[in-house]
């Protein structure tokens, strides 16, 4: 039996992360997903200054990714979460079913067996 497609299995919080000297509150994300495609996502880590390519409302200054920040990237250019989102790359729900179906097109496979076909008729 495996306990990762049982959906009553509910993975126990484990209490040895508990003993870091963390008390910054846990966000309530919920499932994201990229409305365009190309984005990567990536984790600052270190101190080495970086920044998000967008200005923030309010503010007249590019700001800093911070050391263990999640971040979107798409060749040099980085953006925040807050961001991203801001600019309507995060969405809360899946591509639809249909809007996948459309892309790519497939033409050749009905073609190619026409094509045969009648060329053994003809011969
Ligand atoms: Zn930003």
């Amino acid at each position: 039996m495996s306990h990762a497609t049982d959906p009553q299995y509910r993975p126990r919080p484990s209490n040895d992360d508990r003993d870091r000297d963390d008390d910054r509150e846990p966000i309530a994300a919920g499932r994201t997903y990229l409305a365009e495609p190309g984005w990567r996502i990536g984790v600052k880590s270190g101190s080495e200054r970086e920044f998000c390519y967008m200005v923030a409302p309010g503010q007249d200054f590019y700001h800093r990714l911070h050391d263990g920040e999640i971040f979107l990237h798409r060749h040099e250019e980085k953006l925040c979460l807050a961001c991203a989102s801001r600019r309507g790359l995060l969405v809360g729900e899946p591509r639809r079913l249909r809007e996948l179906a459309m892309a790519p097109p497939r033409e050749t496979e009905g073609l190619s067996f026409d094509v045969g076909w009648y060329d053994l008729k003809r011969s």
